[in-house]
């Protein structure tokens, strides 16, 4: 029989099925799994992975969290070594071990320079619900119980616990959960000036975008607000880049009324802009940040929350146990897993090479295809970027969400070679920090036939 990776056809197919059996998988359609068998993903290696004898160009970096690329042999060794040394131990009641110790130390080396304090776990979700609950704690110890809801934004992705993802932005997600109601979270626009911008320039439109903040602040009263939280670059739902109007006006709007800036930087974190942190990129300082993705490259599942001294010394300054953290908070492999990603970053010099070299060579390949008449927009910051389709380059109309049109075009993609994802009318690519020319030329290409190929079908059916 024919082997694909040392595993015979059958053999897929076996795992194929035992898989759809009983595997219930993270946003997917388990009725669509019934028609189609699962992707049985094999091999990975820098930016290409490998499945079912098909290799792809990962411009997706995992899901935008697989910054160093895959496969590297020093993050294997590190693991092995802790996992020897010390597999497991928690960090309640004051305990801790090297490696919590080294990646502490290393992070508070490179973190924006308020933040002095960090708190672990494993998902970007759960450093966003620590984030939520330490800002609710702040506030009661200040003695402002009321202060607990939070404002959030249209289009935003925070996570999927129940905290977390009523902070998200887009109703399908709330429908069968009913987070939409919870009186918890509130939503503001976002700044996404391509959609909503109208006759207004970018920048004056980062300073609405900003006030429509304030507005939400001033209608709801700043006594019961805890927090506003942001993505810098809101990377899930669209890649919706903001002018750099935008996020220093938020910060002053928090400062006036006094609630704490949230920067959920999950994405955004560790480099993905060119920048170690959004917040530079966008000039604005938070007083919490959440990291995850590139904080592992992956390798473990290892997130973080950072406080700076206004909320820390008040999280601190009481006797009494924090009743908040998971067994695995601080995992020893973990947390070498992170600091040996951190130290491939500096040595490598990944970020400085998105600033200077390969950021600006993705930037100017993809705007290559707003030639193509059914692409209205390409946005770009750092190496993340997003394609936004468009019915008509003038009046910027959509086409309705219904046609599916980026998840066609995804799906041509994995038969030209590359892996996109689709959000709505917005095609996003966030690949690898490790990304050569030769990555991004092969991304433009494929990318190109197939939306072209989505056009033709399109110009076909006389709707285009
Ligand atoms: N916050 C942001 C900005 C994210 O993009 C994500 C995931 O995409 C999360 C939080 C949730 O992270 P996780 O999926 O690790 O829980």
């Amino acid at each position: 029989t024919e082997k694909t990776w040392n595993v015979s056809l059958t053999e897929i197919q076996k795992l194929q099925a035992l898989d759809r059996q009983a595997h219930l998988h993270s946003f997917t359609d388990p009725q669509a799994m019934v028609q189609a068998p699962p992707f049985l993903m094999q091999k990975a290696a820098g930016s290409q992975v490998m499945g079912q004898g098909i290799q792809l160009l990962d411009a997706m970096a995992g899901l935008g969290n697989v910054n160093i690329g895959y496969g590297r042999a020093e993050m294997a060794e590190v693991a092995y070594g802790v996992m020897r040394d010390l597999s497991y131990y928690h960090t309640f009641a004051g305990i801790t071990n090297p490696w919590a110790a080294r990646l502490t130390e290393l992070l508070m080396e490179i973190v924006p320079s308020q933040f002095n304090k960090v708190f672990y776990a494993n998902s970007g979700s759960e450093a966003v619900e620590t984030a939520i609950k330490m800002a609710r704690l702040y506030w009661k110890r200040e003695g402002r119980e009321d202060k607990h809801l939070i404002i959030s934004r249209d289009f935003a992705y925070h996570g999927s616990t129940i905290a977390s993802s009523a902070l998200n932005g887009l109703r399908v997600m709330h429908e069968d959960f009913g987070t939409e109601t919870s009186e918890d979270a509130l939503h503001v626009e976002a700044p996404f000036w391509y959609r909503f911008g109208g006759e207004m320039e970018f920048e004056e439109f980062g300073r609405y975008a900003a006030k429509c903040l304030e507005e939400k602040i001033i209608e709801v009263g700043a006594d019961n607000i805890a927090a506003f939280i942001g993505e810098p670059v809101q990377a899930t739902l669209g890649c919706i880049i903001p002018p750099k109007s935008y996020w220093p006006e938020i910060e002053r709007i928090c400062r006036d009324h006094d609630i704490l800036l949230i920067a959920d930087e999950v994405v955004t974190g560790l480099g993905r802009t060119g920048e170690w942190f959004g917040q530079e990129t966008f000039n604005f300082s938070a007083d919490i940040m959440t990291l995850a993705k590139g904080l592992s490259s992956g390798y473990q599942a290892i997130s973080a929350t950072l406080f700076n001294d206004r909320v820390a010394s008040v999280i601190e300054g009481e006797q009494g146990v924090l009743q908040h953290g998971f067994t695995t908070s601080a995992h020893p492999v973990a947390c070498a897993v992170a600091a040996q990603n951190i130290k491939i970053l500096q040595k490598e010099k990944l970020i400085e090479r998105i600033r200077d070299d390969i950021g600006p060579y993705f930037k100017t390949k993809l705007e290559e295809l707003l030639d193509i008449p059914i692409i209205g927009e390409v946005r770009t910051c750092g190496l993340m970027a997003g394609i936004e389709l468009c019915q008509d380059k003038e009046t910027r109309d959509q086409y309705p969400l219904e046609y599916y049109l980026c998840q066609h075009i995804a799906q041509a993609a994995l038969e030209t070679g590359v892996i996109v994802r689709p959000a709505g009318n917005v095609i996003v690519t966030c690949p690898p920090f490790i990304f050569t020319h030769e990555d991004v030329d092969a991304l433009v290409r494929r990318l190109r036939r197939a939306i072209e190929f989505v056009h033709d079908r399109l110009k076909a059916e006389g709707l285009a």
